[in-house]
């Protein structure tokens, strides 16, 4: 036994490539507190860790036990509500604790390969002019910096120095006239200037905004595109923070346009921090510690913002909350609502979930009464929303137009590059290339079993469902009108921008996918130009679908809306619902009427019919009943069990044992399975790691308890890694 040492701690030792994933105890003195960084003996090394718990007691042996080497910071970096957070996360997602650790803390601040950025000042204290009366008279830099420095005022000590010289500097310092003092400097990210208009809030704005803070529940704010959501977040955190507490609002990191930061920064000014991941090292550093020490009260960011280490909360925002990417495909893997979830139940505090076209899981729940359900049915000052017009684009073929381009939206561009105005065109990359169609019929391959679009695997010429793994041949001949036109693959973006140089010679055409805008500023620099072109043209990914405000834009044309509506998903239906959507919502949206033209190979699908009616209570109906006829979340929980190794012997074995064990646990479930398989997945090989999986549908009743025992029985599996899934976006 320690003498020094009362308390017991629990670390977790930051060790990310190891397999142990455990907590183990040490001795601790007094000074070491709950969420700090500290080093321990581990083996024959010292490593860091951070303490997550103290206790009085251990069952660990005391002979055993160590101390605690040293602690690294002066303050905790991870908070209490961190450390339940993380429980939370190993329970429901079977993670381990220092993969969650890696969402709390920037990687940067855990290696230590960013310090804070310190500047010296130099602050005038005594008086230089009754000094310089004894300066020898060629002593010529010191009589200037006599000359130069004012009483109380403060320099950049580099600036003095690099004037006149380190020597001059240190002689005033010296006789006490001048002193040091170092001060750190917090690096910003830049923002634009621009003025932000607080607007007096519409009847339904305003009621919006009460029901929200006038209890702790969950709100689903249901605003068509232009409806002023915006401005319904902004009033909501002003009043929380007037309230003296703190507030997190999410964007998709799509949408975090430097405009949608600049109207925070303008009206919040120094209290926001941003956090995402086009922010610099520093950056983020600093912008993190500036949350933790309660320096900005407000946090804007990308999906791992809701990891922001910020105390009191009283507010969280989640804006598009449709948005896949707000789920994690990668290890850590979680769903941002879930973490949301229980910091609002933590904090006691309203979460909103805004979106134009909410996921069809969170509008049943507002129709339930789980949600609150607050809606902004008309886009602000009433300006109408514009015209969808679909066109056939089969019938464009049987015409004898194969180009990509329909007549409808040849005439509507020339229409729009005439009278000066501006056209996005937008390329649906979802599923890209990845399903069959015949271009006679449109008739698309579907899994016989699953009724879903088969995913075509060029290498092995084979068509196959993701969600069964059943294999079909390639389509060289189309079974329902025997044609050979079978085409797979899509229009790329430059493609469609080669076009329009073509017909437009002096027209400036911006392209905007993953390819142009790899470097920092391209994105922002390709908009910018773009917005000042008149008249222009912008062709782009679902880039540039979200977020954007430019109010020249009256002709959004979609090049071949089906993209995403055959992808390969029980999803496709409702993102091509949200896309599309989102997408027609750029065009009209100040003075002059926008219109949008929709091209498609499948002009009566009903998904198309409900999006030209902006009808999403319908589309939302028919959608239901078909997920609850497929058994389909929201009515069965999707999970999937990813085991990987570079060995495939040994995954295959494991995968076999493991789904034998889950095929025990299913009889005992009979009712509450929908489904269960193995196979192998999609993708094969990532990174040299064969990928095996089990799939399994599991309706609500039982599930939390099913999920637990499933956890159990991969827990025996320890030879190769095993990654979970709840209702996965993506099944590759
Ligand atoms: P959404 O996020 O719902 O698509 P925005 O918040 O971008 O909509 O609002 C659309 C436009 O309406 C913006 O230009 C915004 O400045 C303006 N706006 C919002 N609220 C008001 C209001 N109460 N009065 C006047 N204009 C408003
Ligand atoms: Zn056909
Ligand atoms: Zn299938």
């Amino acid at each position: 036994m320690c003498y020094y040492c009362s308390m017991i701690a629990e670390v977790i030792v930051d060790i990310t490539n190891s397999m142990v994933d455990k907590i183990f105890d040490y001795y601790a003195s007094e000074d070491v507190t709950v969420g700090q960084r500290v080093i321990v003996p581990f083996g024959k090394r010292n490593i860091q860790g951070f303490v997550i718990n103290l206790k009085q007691e251990t069952t660990v042996d005391e002979e055993k036990l160590k101390n605690i080497i040293s602690t690294v910071d002066d303050y905790p970096l991870i908070l209490p509500e961190h450390i339940e957070i993380m429980h939370f996360m190993v329970k429901k997602y079977h993670l381990r604790f220092v993969d969650c650790l890696r969402l709390f803390i920037p990687a940067q601040l855990r290696s230590e390969n960013v310090k804070p950025l310190v500047k010296t000042y130099i602050i005038v204290s005594g008086d230089p002019q009754k000094f310089k009366k004894t300066v020898r008279s060629n002593a010529k830099n010191l009589l200037a910096l006599c000359e130069y420095i004012k009483p109380n005022q403060s320099y950049l000590k580099s600036e003095l120095v690099s004037k006149f010289t380190q020597s001059a500097v240190s002689k005033l310092i010296e006789n006490g006239i001048l002193r040091q003092e170092k001060i750190e400097e917090k690096r910003t990210p830049p923002s634009i200037d621009i003025q932000c208009q607080k607007h007096k809030l519409t009847p339904l704005q305003q009621r919006a905004v009460d029901e929200i803070i006038s209890d702790n529940s969950i709100s689903l704010l249901f605003g068509v595109t232009g409806s002023g959501k915006t401005e319904v977040y902004m009033s909501v955190i002003e009043k929380v923070v007037q309230n003296g507490k703190n507030a997190i609002m999410l964007v998709p990191e799509i949408s975090l346009t430097p405009q949608v930061l600049s109207n925070f920064r303008a009206r919040f000014g120094n209290n926001v921090a941003i956090l995402h991941s086009g922010l610099s090292v520093g950056e983020r550093f600093d912008e993190w510690r500036r949350v933790l020490f309660g320096e900005a009260h407000i946090v804007v960011g990308a999906r791992s913002a809701i990891f922001a280490p910020v105390k009191n909360l009283g507010v969280i925002i989640i804006d598009e909350e449709h948005e896949t990417s707000y789920i994690s495909e990668s290890n850590p893997r979680y769903n941002t609502l879930h973490i949301a979830k229980f910091r609002s139940e933590y904090n006691n505090c309203p979460l909103v979930l805004a979106s134009a076209t909410p996921d069809i899981a969170s509008y049943q729940k507002a129709l339930s009464g789980e949600y609150k359900l607050l809606e902004l049915p008309k886009r602000i000052n009433d300006k109408p929303m514009p015209k969808i017009q679909i066109v056939d684009m089969l019938s464009e073929i049987r015409n004898g137009n194969t180009g990509m381009f329909s007549s409808a939206l040849l005439f509507e561009l020339d229409k729009c590059i005439k009278e000066k105005h501006q056209a996005m065109l937008f390329i649906n990359r979802r599923g890209y290339s990845s399903f069959m169609r015949c271009t006679n019929c449109g008739y698309v391959a579907k899994c016989t079993d699953c009724d879903v679009t088969l995913v075509y695997h060029k290498k092995e010429d084979k068509l196959k469902c993701h969600y069964c793994g059943k294999r079909f041949k390639a389509l060289t001949i189309c079974p329902q009108c025997k044609s050979t036109a079978i085409r797979n693959g899509a229009i790329g973006t430059e493609q469609v921008v080669s076009a329009l140089k073509e017909m437009y010679k002096d027209v400036p055409i911006f392209q905007m996918d993953n390819d142009t805008t790899r470097t920092k500023n391209a994105y922002q620099r390709i908009l910018s130009e773009f917005g000042k072109s008149k008249p222009g043209i912008l062709v782009g990914t679902q880039m540039i679908a979200k977020g954007h405000d430019f109010s020249d834009v009256t002709l959004v044309g979609i090049i071949d809306a089906d993209q995403s509506l055959y992808h390969t998903d029980y999803k496709s239906t409702e993102k091509t619902f949200e896309l599309i959507t989102q997408m027609s919502g750029r065009a009209g949206r100040d003075k002059v009427e926008g219109k949008v033209i929709l091209q498609t190979y499948a002009p009566r699908h009903y998904a198309y019919r409900f999006i030209a009616n902006y009808d999403y209570k319908s589309f939302f109906d028919k959608e239901l009943n078909i997920r609850k006829n497929t058994m389909f979340p929201p009515f069965t929980t999707i999970l999937r069990l990813l085991f990987s190794s570079q060995n495939e012997e040994i995954v295959r074995e494991t995968t076999k044992l493991c789904y034998n064990d889950i095929k025990h646990l299913r009889d005992e479930y009979l009712e509450d399975f929908v489904y269960l398989d193995a196979m192998k997945s999609p993708i094969r090989k990532i990174k040299n790691n064969i990928r095996y999986q089990i799939l399994m549908r599991i309706k609500h009743t039982h599930e939390n308890e099913i999920i637990d025992k499933i956890y159990k029985i991969c827990d025996k599996y320890n030879k190769v890694s095993v990654f979970v899934e709840i209702d996965p976006q993506n099944l590759s």
